[in-house]
């Protein structure tokens, strides 16, 4: 048992996670429904204060704002009328949809022989979250992948889901706020409107993925593809020095509040089985991890490593509900040699593991010549591949080189196969990489892996951010976003100095969805900008209410203005505290626009008084 955890049958969970829980600042929560009742998506609704304005005789009246629609990625926890029991988990929306299709069947037990000691040993009662339904898996001779689907022209309640999602409801608004740059799409292909039959054509032809394996019923489906919204990963889970069950699905709420789009759980620590099943069976979003740790952890070293035990540990967490799996089959035996001048050699874990697996049996890499099998598991319960960057460069002096494309072309090699299955793909990428060799990334992973998503970690343009790496990173992600990844792994300020805490998932979040939203605006998706307008207009406006509650970060935004202007009638100020009263250029600008607008006044009256005959009284 975890020497971390309390006994979580009993912690008051309600009060653990009352910080990240709870509706969004001026905000409501609403729900566009699809094609039936149980398709309903959620988002979010920043409602906004009127402008005051004056009319025509100059006595006060508020004109209304429309309020503006956000992508939600919070789930359950920010509906007031929710009842969250962290022990029970959340409500598994895609059930029916996953049992309609009727391609699975109910396991007695999980196929797993660890999973099943873990569910019955009973030191670990403490920490175990007790199971609320069967395994499924796909009847045999059948897949259950989205893809699968896709490619058979069915159009899934999932992939209706997504459709609404990535569109919120841009037809319903106004002109004035859809005002956006055309951007510049890098050849991308985005729809004016997103509709279902373009999402199963993208997921057919693997250019999307929406993960969204048959045991996490709990998701609200989401989409990861170039002609999509970028979107965010982040990481959580604990190491063998810190960290316990709780803090980790604290991170998982509080990081999916913020704005995460998926999550990845890379516990390395005590009790990963459990961990992850706590934060699976409680989470809205994607799941993602690396197999190969928890494989680790239960042989010792990586020369102890087997296909057998491996291969356990993949059913074992597709059968938890694990939506997409890292899987480093592209670091290949004759490749370790080309990281031999490196200046940081091979720095991702699962890269080094399986080097070192390799070089110890002189052996290919057995993720590799098992892909076939690893397929077929995939296909079995629909768990996506992020195929692993293992090569990847850990410092600028190793970008792009020979290794790190070498592994790159492997990838899409391992994708096409993994397509001949029905599985989808996404392929990972650097690392650290100078601002002016990032888009050659892109352009060969285009090239190579068949316009697969690419989900890349920053990159991170400078080695030198400790400390602030998130911002670092945000600043590569940015770029290769707008050149066409499709999710963006964010890095925490912690980054290279230690096991995050909830601040800092919560500041590494908010640094990459500002990277993914100006990707997003550069690229000239339709509605991006939507946000953008809205808070401009709040900001000329001094609706501060607003111009709060549309940021990335309201409670952040708050506790800043309020550090010098704390008391309520301060939210009606046409100034803040930077420049102060006498000097802020938004009311100078407001002044000189209100003087234009009563001297064309004047102007067009005295027009009509001339065309009038230019007498002070008019004839009868
Ligand atoms: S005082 Fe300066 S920073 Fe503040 S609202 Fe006015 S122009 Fe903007």
């Amino acid at each position: 048992m975890s020497s971390h955890s309390e006994d979580l049958k009993v912690l008051d969970w309600e009060k653990r996670l009352a910080p990240c829980h709870g509706p969004y600042p001026g905000s409501r929560k609403v729900y566009v429904q699809g094609s039936r009742p149980s398709i309903r998506v959620p988002m979010r609704e920043v409602v906004q204060t009127p402008t005051r304005a004056h009319d025509d005789s100059g006595h006060p009246i508020d004109l209304p704002n429309p309020p503006i629609t956000l992508y939600d990625t919070s789930g359950p926890y920010t509906a007031p009328d929710a009842v969250i029991d962290i022990r029970k988990g959340l409500p598994p929306v895609r059930l029916d949809w996953i049992r309609e299709r009727g391609d699975v069947d109910e396991l007695p037990e999980p196929t797993s022989p660890y999973a099943r000691s873990r569910e019955t040993d009973p030191a670990l009662e403490p920490v175990r979250f007790d199971r609320v339904r069967k395994v499924l898996r796909a009847r045999p001779g059948t897949r259950v992948t989205q893809m699968h689907y896709a490619r058979k022209g069915v159009i899934t309640p999932e992939m209706e889901f997504v459709a609404i999602r990535e569109s919120m409801r841009l037809d319903e608004v106004l002109d004035v706020l859809k005002k956006q740059h055309p951007g510049h799409n890098w050849g991308a292909s985005m729809p004016r409107a997103i509709t279902p039959e373009f999402v199963r054509d993208e997921v057919a032809r693997g250019r999307a993925i929406i993960p969204a394996n048959v045991n996490h019923s709990e998701i609200e489906p989401m989409i990861i593809g170039r002609n999509f919204l970028v979107k965010i990963n982040a990481n959580i889970g604990n190491s063998a020095v810190a960290s316990s069950i709780e803090e980790e699905v604290e991170k998982m709420v509080w990081a999916i509040r913020c704005g995460a789009d998926t999550v990845m759980d890379l516990s390395s620590g005590d009790d990963i089985h459990e961990t992850r099943e706590w934060i699976i069976r409680n989470a809205p979003v994607p799941i993602g991890t690396v197999p190969l740790y928890q494989a680790i952890e239960r042989v010792g070293a990586p020369e102890e490593l087997t296909w057998e035990i491996y291969r356990d540990t993949l059913i074992e967490q597709a059968e938890q509900g694990v939506d997409y799996f890292t899987i480093h089959a592209g670091v290949l035996l004759r490749f370790i040699s080309l990281t031999a001048n490196r200046l940081t050699g091979i720095v991702s874990r699962g890269g080094s593991i399986m080097a070192k697996w390799c070089l110890a049996h002189h052996q290919e890499n057995f993720l590799y010549t098992h892909w076939d099998g690893i397929c077929e598991i995939m296909a079995a319960y629909d768990v996506a591949f992020s195929i692993g960057d293992g090569l990847r460069a850990g410092c600028l002096a190793d970008a792009n080189d020979e290794a790190q494309f070498a592994e790159l072309e492997v990838q899409g090699e391992l994708t096409r196969r993994a397509w001949e299955h029905d599985v989808q793909v996404m392929n990972e990428g650097p690392g650290h990489v100078p601002l002016h060799m990032i888009k050659e990334n892109m352009d060969k992973q285009l090239a190579w892996c068949g316009e697969a998503p690419f989900y890349t970690l920053g990159p991170l343009a400078t080695d030198v951010g400790a400390g602030y790496d998130h911002i670092n990173s945000a600043i590569g992600g940015a770029l290769i976003a707008w050149y066409g990844v499709s999710m963006i792994c964010y890095v925490t300020p912690k980054e290279h100095l230690g096991l995050p805490d909830r601040n800092d998932v919560r500041e590494g979040v908010i640094a990459h969805k500002i990277a993914a939203h100006a990707a997003d605006i550069a690229k000239g998706h339709p509605g991006a900008q939507v946000r953008d307008n809205a808070m401009s207009l709040a900001r000329f406006e001094f609706r501060w209410d607003d111009q709060f509650n549309l940021c990335m970060d309201p409670e952040r935004a708050v506790a800043f203005h309020d550090k010098t202007l704390p008391e309520r009638g301060e939210k009606m100020s046409h100034f803040c505290s930077m420049c102060g009263p006498k000097f802020c250029a938004m009311e100078t600008t407001r002044q000189l626009r209100d003087l234009a607008l009563r001297e064309k006044g004047m102007q067009e009256r005295a027009r009509a008084f001339r065309e009038q005959g230019g007498e002070v009284y008019l004839k009868k």
